[in-house]
């Protein structure tokens, strides 16, 4: 399988690109407009044709290159089912599987984050987890707009991402320290505001951290609601 972690500086995004073998279909998650020669020269490069383009939420970090890769590869914009867009091709339903040439994704709904986020379970010899915003390595997806709750991110957590064993890997949608991928294993043992938390404190954890809005998120959410092409242009 081909399995590229790729990263925008700028916003500390993870995008990834999958794809079962040189000539066959490909997947991106998470894409970033910024990025876009990047990952033509790369689906080029490797050989592969993208079918897929999805966003794990509606980003307000950064602007989605759903639009601009459904325009320049014909490929399907995908998102989980109680997203807003209403520019996506193809809604996932919770426990609903993607297949890519032979790779399958199952979609999980993780709401907390946003309201709408849903993770991608990768099964196979290697089970991988793409968990967007939700659970990050040794952090978690703050809470504090666009639906998200505190409550809601502690039960996607623990009832639906923990239980798919320690050994699965996770791999976040965004690192601001450089690290890349971590276990389901590390983050119920060592993941600060987990490890040992009830619910209430995670709450409560969550309910002080006070952050600022994200420098985009006035022209990310409404891009990101026409999948990155508003009518006005950005
Ligand atoms: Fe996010």
């Amino acid at each position: 399988m081909i399995f590229r972690q790729l990263f925008d500086s700028t916003s500390g995004t993870y995008s990834y690109l999958l794809a079962s073998r040189a000539g066959g279909e490909a997947l991106l998650v998470d894409p970033v407009l910024e990025q876009m020669p990047a990952y033509l020269q790369l689906l080029d490069e490797l050989g592969v044709r993208l079918v897929h383009a999805l966003d794990t939420h509606t980003h307000a970090d950064h602007v989605t290159a759903l639009g601009a890769l459904r325009d320049a590869t014909q490929c399907t914009t995908v998102m989980g089912a109680y997203s807003q867009a209403d520019c996506v091709n193809q809604l996932l339903s919770d426990d609903e599987t993607l297949n890519v040439d032979g790779i399958e994704l199952r979609a999980l709904y993780t709401p907390g984050h946003t309201n709408e986020s849903f993770s991608y379970w990768i099964g196979g010899a290697e089970p991988a987890v793409l968990t967007g915003d939700v659970l990050l390595i040794r952090g978690t997806g703050r809470t504090d707009f666009q639906g998200g709750d505190a409550g809601a991110s502690w039960d996607s957590i623990t009832q639906r991402l923990f239980p798919l064993g320690d050994q699965t890997l996770v791999y976040p949608g965004h690192d601001y320290k450089g690290w890349t991928r971590s276990t389901i294993g590390e983050e119920r043992r060592f993941n600060p505001r987990l490890a040992g938390r009830s619910r209430e404190e995670y709450i409560d954890i969550m309910a002080a951290l006070n952050l600022p809005d994200p420098t985009m998120m006035d022209i990310a959410v409404p891009a990101n609601l026409a999948c990155g092409q508003p009518p006005g242009g950005l």
